[in-house]
This record gives C-alpha cells, structure tokens and sequence, in this order.
C-alpha cells in the first residue's frame, strides 16, 4: 500500500511537472507569436434580444497555434497575464477591434455597431503614457468615435485598484468611452458598491443565464439585477444565451441586450462583415 501511495505520488508530481514544462513551452511559443502573426480576432455578434438586431461585437482573441492548431484563450491569456506579454497582445487586439469597428463604420454608415474589448488589469500598468491617453489616441487615429468602443474588464480588476485605474477610467469615460463589468455575478457580487463603479454596462454571466429557464431562485436573482441596473441607468447584456426559452425570459425581464449561440457563435471579420450586410438588405 505504501509503494501504491509512492507511485500516485510520482504520477501526481510527474503531471505537475509536465504542465510546469507545458506552460513554459506555450510562453516561449506565445512570445513569438505575434511577430509570426499568429493572432487573429473572432468577433460575437451583441444583438437586441427582441428583434435581433446587432448593436455591437465583442472581439475574442484566437491563436493559430502552428503545431496544436487553435489553441483557446482559456488556455494562454492567464499565461500572457503572469509573463507581461498580455501588454503588447492586448494592444494588439484593441488596435486590431478599433480597425475593424471604424471599417464597418465606412460599409455600412447607417449601422454605427460598437466592438467591445476585454482589458485585463496588467494593461493599465504597462505602458508611460496613461492607458486613457493610448487608448484615445488609437481610436482617434482610426477615426472611430468614442462611443462606439466598450471596453471589458473584471469586477475584481475594479475593486482591487487603488486609485490609478479609476482615474484612467473616468479619462475615458469623460471622452465618451463605455466600460463594461464582465462575468458579472461571479466575483463579489456585492451591489451595493455598483453605484460607486465607474461603468456603464454589466455584462450577465452565462453561469447565471444557464440555470434562469430551470431554477425559480436563479431566475429571482436575474430579474432583480435587470431591475437594479435600471434604477442605477446602467445597461445589462446577457451573456451566453443559448435557448429560445432564455431568451424568452431575458425579454419578459426587461433585459434588452444579449449575446450567445442562440444568434451566432463568434464570426470571422468576413463573416461579421457578411452578418452586417445581410442585416441591412
Ligand atoms: P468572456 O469575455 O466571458 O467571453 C465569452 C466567452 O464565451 C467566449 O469564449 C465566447 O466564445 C463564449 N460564448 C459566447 N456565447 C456562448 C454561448 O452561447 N455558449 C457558450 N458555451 N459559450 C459562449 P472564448 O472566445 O473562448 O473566450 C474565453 C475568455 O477569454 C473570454 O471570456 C475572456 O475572458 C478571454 N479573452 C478572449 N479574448 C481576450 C482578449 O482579447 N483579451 C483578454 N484580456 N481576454 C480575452
Ligand atoms: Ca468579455
Ligand atoms: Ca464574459
Ligand atoms: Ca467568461
């Protein structure tokens, strides 16, 4: 029995180190990666839950691994976060949503959708001349106006700050830019300092949405958030809608924005181009 307990304990540190060496490999190949042009951005679309018409895009970063294929952000964005590379791939993939905001803009002028971008908290300590000051000048050099931007972050990212993000928030905001809690619920989930945040939109996680068609509680939760967020004027998008049943509900609650598979798993930058033009014939 001791001998079986030595030999789980080999197996047990023979994994760990495997996924220690694993982590370094995918660091040294994710430190290339952008050089190679190995990123690409998919882009989900954000639609009224009622009639289904698009008003934003949420840009998810891909990366076309050359030997494991597409690997998911699951996978490397905590590993880009603990090294410092999510400081130039982060500028990467805002540059890159921007470019493809301000292009629909020009195809469709009659459309103005937003693209929303997620922000992790290495970001805003990564660079000398503000995060706000960057940021605004990129959108501004695309020509793209600030109120078509909405930019993602964790409630977590925007409670432990101390200071310095709030104020490069309220730079951004004064602009005109929006700025999102995302996964909404799954962190503190404390609403009484919502007033306090400085957002505009909550961003309902899909943990929430899943269980609303099937638990009577879960539903009660969801609908005195929609009810919470209309008090304090911030808007809600549900997140991960996959049923007609969902989205039935979300609607009868007086929740107005969602994305989810039940409109469109994340697209191309063609097939989001192709998304836009149908919607407008
Ligand atoms: P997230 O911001 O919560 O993004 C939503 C995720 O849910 C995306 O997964 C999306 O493809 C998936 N999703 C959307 N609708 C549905 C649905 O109806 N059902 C299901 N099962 N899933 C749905 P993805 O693209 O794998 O991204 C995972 C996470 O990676 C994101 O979660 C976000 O936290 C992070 N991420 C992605 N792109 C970036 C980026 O450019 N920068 C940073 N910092 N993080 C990113
Ligand atoms: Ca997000
Ligand atoms: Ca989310
Ligand atoms: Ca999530």
């Amino acid at each position: 029995a001791k001998d079986a307990g030595k030999d789980r304990w080999r197996r047990y540190e023979s994994s760990l180190h495997s996924a220690v060496v694993e982590r370094h490999k995918l660091r040294a190949d994710l430190d290339r990666a952008i050089a190679d042009g190995a990123f690409l951005l998919h882009f989900q679309p954000i639609v009224a839950i009622g009639d289904r018409r698009t008003h934003g895009f949420e840009a998810l970063v891909r990366w076309n691994h050359p030997t494991r294929g597409m690997v998911p952000p699951a996978e490397f964005i905590s590993v880009a976060e603990e090294s410092g590379l999510i400081v130039p791939l982060g500028a990467w993939v805002l540059r890159n949503a921007v470019e493809a905001a301000a292009q629909w803009r020009l195809l469709h002028p009659g459309e103005d959708v937003y693209v929303s971008v997620n922000v992790s908290a290495r970001q805003f300590r990564g660079r000398e001349q503000g995060f706000a000051r960057w940021v605004l000048q990129e959108i501004d050099r695309m020509g793209l106006p600030p109120a078509s931007l909405l930019l993602e972050m964790t409630e977590s990212l925007l409670l432990h700050d101390d200071g310095e993000v709030a104020a490069e928030l309220a730079e951004l905001r004064e602009a005109g830019v929006r700025i999102a809690i995302d996964d909404f619920g799954t962190g503190f989930s404390s609403l009484s300092y919502l007033r306090r945040l400085p957002v505009d939109v909550l961003k309902l996680d899909k943990s929430f949405i899943d269980t609303i068609a099937s638990s009577a509680e879960q539903h009660a939760v969801v609908d005195m958030i929609v009810q919470l967020a209309a008090i304090l004027q911030l808007q809600i998008v549900a997140e991960g809608i996959e049923t007609e049943a969902e989205r039935d509900l979300l609607v009868t609650m007086g929740c107005h924005l969602g994305q989810g598979y039940l409109f469109s798993r994340p697209l191309s930058y063609g097939d989001a181009s192709q998304w836009l033009l149908e919607e407008a014939s």
